[in-house]
């Protein structure tokens, strides 16, 4: 028997499966895809060319301790997203900053906005759009509503089939309005791409010999959690730590009712280039205002694939509703019907002593990657006294 079992093969898993794995425990990890890298998967395509399976990731994070633990398994490629919007048929820089300002609006005007957004707010400063929307100027009332009504409300009616105020605030504040020249889309320290991609990573990440890997297989397969507060694991009673990084609904057969969750159909496309390098300005370009899908990512402007010869990849990301058994669950709903229902789950869950929950689905959060790995570290430290030092 092995000493404890992770469902899922993502990042939190294959975090947890490492440490634990490194610090002398036999793991046994169980995924339902055949795949392994949750979302993070990526692949060649048939033309050579690496994609993201599940839509663009790209490494971002602040946090050293996250860097230098993945760098263990990776050479990074150095790479800086940068994202451009199409309004009023212009593909201008997003996040919307003082440089958007200028290629969309007249000189004066541009010169004149800028001057009140640089007397109300700091220069190098994000302000969400929702923020933006409170300040008493009426300048910069209707430059809030032009931003709000061309780059979030329609698309994030498209993404979430909602407005951005009925959803978490945190949300669109991802994507700040900036009071400043830097065209890139994050500003962390540390911003790379896997060089291999991220398949690669986690597989290293999985390389021990105490680390099992079941794949194809569903938790419900193997476990079962009774009510006294015991978990089968094989039929059998199972002593060792379970930690579940899938659906929280699903591990307690939706008694509560199902989470909500936003899906998207990926839609790729090879396409000629014609001796062009690229056939899109930036690597990612947004849609906001027209079509069905929210963003067109170019992978070859991600990952060089200079073998691939004279055609590009593209990926149409055409935001769904999640339909259970259909199609993928991407993004938690965050609702408060939502976070309340979450909350019977995890009282349910807190039931079973020997179980733990990490990453984005079961911890129902919008996790970019490097949260991700962030809460595996912390929960291999406090649960199993494991930190994230060389082992
Ligand atoms: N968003 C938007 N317009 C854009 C880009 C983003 O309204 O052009 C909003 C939208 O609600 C989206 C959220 O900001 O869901 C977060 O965007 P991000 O690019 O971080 O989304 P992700 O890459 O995680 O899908």
């Amino acid at each position: 028997m092995f000493d404890h079992i992770i469902i899922g093969a993502g990042f939190s898993g294959a975090v947890l499966a490492e440490r634990l794995a490194a610090a002398g425990n036999s793991v046994l990890v169980v995924e339902r895809r055949r795949t392994i890298g949750g979302n993070c998967h990526d692949e060649r395509d048939a033309h050579g060319i690496l994609v993201h399976t599940y839509g663009p990731h790209l490494f971002h994070t602040d946090d050293e301790g996250v860097w230098s633990y993945l760098s263990r398994f990776t050479r990074w490629q150095p790479y800086q997203h940068h994202v451009r919007a199409v309004i009023d048929g212009c593909a201008v820089p997003l996040p919307f900053s003082l440089d958007t300002l200028h290629d969309l609006f007249p000189a004066t005007l541009a010169d004149r906005l800028e001057q009140k957004l640089l007397a109300r707010f700091d220069y190098n400063t994000k302000v969400p759009i929702l923020e933006l929307e409170k300040t008493p100027d009426p300048d910069l009332r209707r430059l809030a509503d032009y931003v709000y009504e061309k780059i979030f409300l329609h698309y994030t009616m498209k993404q979430w089939g909602k407005k951005p105020e009925e959803i978490d605030g945190a949300v669109t504040a991802r994507v700040p309005v900036y009071i400043g020249r830097d065209q890139r889309y994050f500003q962390d320290r540390f911003q790379a791409v896997p060089e291999d991609g991220y398949t690669r990573l986690v597989d290293r990440m999985l390389e021990s010999s105490r680390i099992h890997l079941l794949l194809a297989t569903a938790a419900d397969d193997i476990l079962t959690l009774h009510d006294d507060g015991t978990i089968d694991a094989f039929g059998a009673p199972f002593a060792g730590r379970v930690i579940y990084t899938g659906m929280l609904d699903e591990l307690f057969h939706f008694a509560h009712g199902e989470l909500p969750y936003r899906s998207v159909r990926m839609d790729f496309e090879t396409v000629p280039l014609g001796g062009a390098d690229r056939c899109q300005p930036a690597p990612t370009v947004n849609y906001p205002c027209n079509y069905d899908f929210t963003r067109i990512t170019e992978f070859r402007q991600i990952h060089p694939c200079p073998q691939a010869g004279d055609v590009t990849t593209l990926l149409r990301e055409y935001p769904q509703p999640y339909r259970r058994g259909e199609n993928t669950a991407y993004y938690p709903v965050f609702t408060d019907e939502a976070r309340s229902a979450y909350e019977h789950y995890l009282a349910d869950a807190k039931k079973y002593k020997t179980l733990s929950l990490a990453g984005r689905l079961a911890d129902y959060r919008y996790y970019d990657m490097d949260d991700a790995v962030r809460h595996a570290l912390d929960l291999c430290r406090d649960t199993f006294g494991i930190t994230d030092a060389e082992a």
